[in-house]
């Protein structure tokens, strides 16, 4: 990757042929005209990034999402509105953009308060939700296709569902690799031939051509089905990070950017609460034996981290993470005892609910399990329903404890290294330890604690595995 300070170029870009570069920009690679002309630098730099995915600007999914729950009072509706559209305005104002992306900019700003009205009045249909989040990152793919159209750079902005099939589940559609693919082949292919396309993370469309979303975080995933379909030699996942540390940073302020990581290590951090990749990111990349690049918007010449199959260094503990605001069931039958099928009943009732299990120990007579939040179809809303409790309580006594953390040690050979888990507890101390799961992957501990315990045991296990190891 060329990295160094760029100067526009009127280009006529080659022809990739090999050495397809995919390149994400998240929210706040985005947020303002400064940000955008940092992502505009890094794509001119590299002649092979020929697909861009943004995301929408920081902070406008998070109104969009308030006001696709359905706001009641007109006044709040409007207050959010104006506040997504400074943020537009604000960039516009020194992007002067062309009249006909000024339109289209203004037909956004008209949808997002059509659909907010048509939620709030109750009279949109399942889909209104999700189109109306899309228009976040709608406005992020034309505004810097303008920025770079300006700028000389030959680029387009597509429209993402045109390639990124899902199914119907709006709010957290599943994606169809196969068919993004063959999409991907007939449609974007021919336009990156000769042009930048700068497309949307998080959004697709089902069979329908209706618009779903991919989860909140969608756009790395978006960024590495795209990578997948067109076989891209590197994905690139800009942010305002430098890249993926032993911690999260906001967390643990000593922790460190980790120059290289496995997919397995990658994709056990963000399964686990690692926010800088959405969790299903690694699985497309690892499909296409992709290599992933993280790495800062606002430093682009810092290493950053690469992912990839292999990796130099294979250390037991490589970093630490943690997911907060977890649930974990109890479910008690003495029907268990001796019983077969009990589990498979229980199961069959959570998917029925589209509720992923995430942890799961049993005993002689009960089970305690902890929920997915990300790979649950509530994901974002209440997991733990009054209808998924009635129907649990058919089968046996229920217990929800909320307020959990789930911590995690992710690394290497962690199941068949002899002290980690009495150094992991002697560390602990006296904390209390509502649940712990060891053994299912060789590439993580983990546990749940209390919330408030979480942030100090963070701390001390930095301390005891990643600083003095
Ligand atoms: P974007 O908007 O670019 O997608 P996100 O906010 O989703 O960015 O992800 C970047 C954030 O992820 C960082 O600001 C950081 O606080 C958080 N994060 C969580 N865990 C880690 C980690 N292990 N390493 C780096 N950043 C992390
Ligand atoms: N804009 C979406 C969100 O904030 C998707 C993303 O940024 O990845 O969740
Ligand atoms: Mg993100």
């Amino acid at each position: 990757m060329t990295q160094s300070k760029s100067v526009a170029r009127s280009v006529a870009r080659e022809t990739p042929t090999t050495g397809l570069v995919v390149a994400k920009f998240g929210g706040t690679s985005v947020a303002d005209y400064p940000a955008l002309l940092r992502c505009a630098h890094i794509i001119e730099n590299n002649p092979m990034t020929r697909i861009v995915v943004v995301s929408a600007a920081a902070g406008v999914t998070n109104r969009l999402a308030a006001l696709s729950a359905g706001i009641d009072e007109q006044a709040e509706r409007q207050r959010l509105l104006s506040e997504i559209m400074d943020i537009q305005h604000r960039i516009t104002a020194e992007l002067k953009p062309r009249p006909e992306a000024s339109a289209q900019l203004r037909e956004y700003l008209v949808l997002m308060a059509q659909y907010s009205e048509l939620i709030a009045e109750g009279a949109g249909d399942g889909g209104t939700p999700d189109a109306l989040l899309a228009l976040g990152e709608r406005c992020s793919s034309l505004l810097l296709a303008e920025l770079l159209q300006q700028r000389g750079v030959q680029a387009r902005d597509f429209n993402a569902c045109e390639v990124i099939r899902t199914d119907s589940h709006f709010g957290h559609a599943e994606p169809r690799p196969k068919r993004i693919g063959m999409l991907a082949r007939e449609f974007l292919l021919p336009v990156i031939q000769d042009e930048v396309a700068v497309t949307q993370g998080f959004i697709g469309a089902d069979a329908a051509m209706r618009t779903t979303t991919l989860g909140r975080g969608g756009s790395d995933y978006s960024a590495a089905l795209f990578a997948e379909a067109v076989r891209a030699q590197s994905l690139e996942i800009w942010t305002d990070v430098d890249g993926i540390y032993t911690c999260d940073p906001r967390q643990v302020p000593k922790a460190r950017p980790i120059a290289e990581l496995t997919f397995a290590e990658a994709a056990e951090m963000a399964t686990f609460g690692a926010k800088i990749l959405h969790p299903a990111t690694l699985l497309p990349a690892q499909r296409g034996a992709i290599p992933v690049f993280v790495g800062c918007s606002r430093e682009p010449e810092k290493p950053g981290t690469w992912i990839r199959n292999q990796t130099a260094s294979r250390p037991v503990c490589r970093a630490l993470s943690v997911r907060r605001g977890q649930t974990l069931l109890t479910v008690r039958s003495l029907n268990m005892l001796h019983a077969r099928g009990f589990l498979a009943e229980l199961f069959a009732t959570l998917a029925r609910h589209r509720i992923s299990v995430d942890l799961i120990t049993t005993s002689e007579v009960s089970v305690a399990l902890t929920l997915d939040p990300t790979g649950s179809h509530s994901s974002g809303r209440k997991l733990v329903t009054e209808a998924l409790l009635a129907d649990l309580k058919k089968l046996c006594d229920v217990s929800v404890e909320e307020g959990l953390a789930l911590v995690a040690v992710i690394g290497h050979q962690l199941t068949s290294t002899p002290d980690v888990a009495s150094r992991l507890f002697s560390m602990i101390g006296a904390r209390n330890i509502r649940m712990v799961s060891h053994g299912a992957s060789p590439n993580n501990l983990c546990f749940l604690v209390h919330e408030a315990d979480a942030s100090d045991v963070l701390q001390t296990l930095h301390r005891g595995f990643l600083e003095n190891p």
